[in-house]
């Protein structure tokens, strides 16, 4: 038995192992925090269109003879309301999926090219309606290692995001190039642009610069933070430029090929 092999943490690792340990307890205050205040925004989010559609319910509930067009004007506005509420609860899920340790992405090796004519051909109903020009700028095939649901899934709310915030007559280019590692799906658009003050928070969590405009354009502040997920789950990284009044744009980088 040799003594001297136990030794005595001396004051530097008492005060190693002290730091250590308050640095690992303010660490779970501040998950437990941004746990409570995730719970606290969904509850608050839910509750906005309930809200609305109890007050509208409420106005024609035992009323007689409210004429038939205002009858018809409430009724489609519980249809709007119901809309929004499931879009948040779809997205809601969506991210939860997304954020589970055990969500492994189901990979296959598919063309990029492909995946992205077909999420613009999806759209363009919606760009149409405002003369919002979709173009496809492909520099190569590529061909990578994706899960087909969760790729489509981040970069269709970055071209539905290039669409919403877009002003009528506009455009959204999306770009696809490669080099021997990585891919780039490049999102740029002619729209509104994002403040500087907010580009670093825009990935949050029902984060919206414009909390009004952006109810009234249908966002949920969510699709950024699923696209920042999904992104981070094929070992990809996602960045932002912009500029108020000029546009804005993503670029999501993937390596080519999957290693879990
Ligand atoms: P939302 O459902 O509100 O669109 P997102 O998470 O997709 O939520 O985006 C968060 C916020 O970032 C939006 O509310 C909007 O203010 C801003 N934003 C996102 N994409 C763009 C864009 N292409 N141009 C301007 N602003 C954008």
């Amino acid at each position: 038995y040799q003594n001297e092999e136990i030794s005595v943490p001396d004051y530097t690792e008492t005060a190693l192992i002290t730091d250590a340990f308050n640095k690992m307890l303010s660490r779970m205050k501040t998950l437990d925090e941004s746990r409570n205040e995730f719970v606290s925004n969904v509850s608050h989010e839910l509750k906005t269109p309930l809200t609305s559609m109890k007050v509208l319910a409420d106005s024609l509930v035992g009323q007689e003879g409210v004429p038939e067009e205002l009858y018809q004007e409430f009724m489609s506005d519980i249809t709007a309301e119901i809309d929004r509420e499931n879009k948040i609860i779809t997205d809601l899920l969506s991210l939860v999926k997304l954020d589970k340790k055990a969500a492994d992405l189901n990979v296959e090796h598919l063309n990029i090219n492909q995946l992205l004519e077909d999420i613009l051909k999806r759209l363009r109903p919606i760009a149409d309606k405002r003369h919002i020009d979709l173009i496809l700028d492909s520099f190569r095939p590529v061909e990578a290692d994706v899960d087909e649901v969760k790729f489509t899934l981040a970069i269709s709310n970055l071209v539905e995001n290039g669409i919403k915030y877009n002003v009528d007559d506009g455009w959204v280019r999306v770009t696809l190039d490669a080099d021997h590692k990585y891919f780039y799906v490049k999102v740029a658009d002619s729209g509104m642009g994002i403040p500087e003050e907010s580009i670093g928070r825009i990935f949050e969590r029902f984060y919206r610069v414009d909390k009004s405009h952006s109810k009234e354009i249908g966002g949920t502040g969510l699709g950024l933070a699923i696209t920042r997920s999904a992104v981070t789950k094929h070992h990809g990284n996602i960045q932002v430029e912009s500029k108020e009044g000029e546009g804005t744009t993503f670029t999501v980088r993937i390596p080519l090929s999957y290693i879990p």
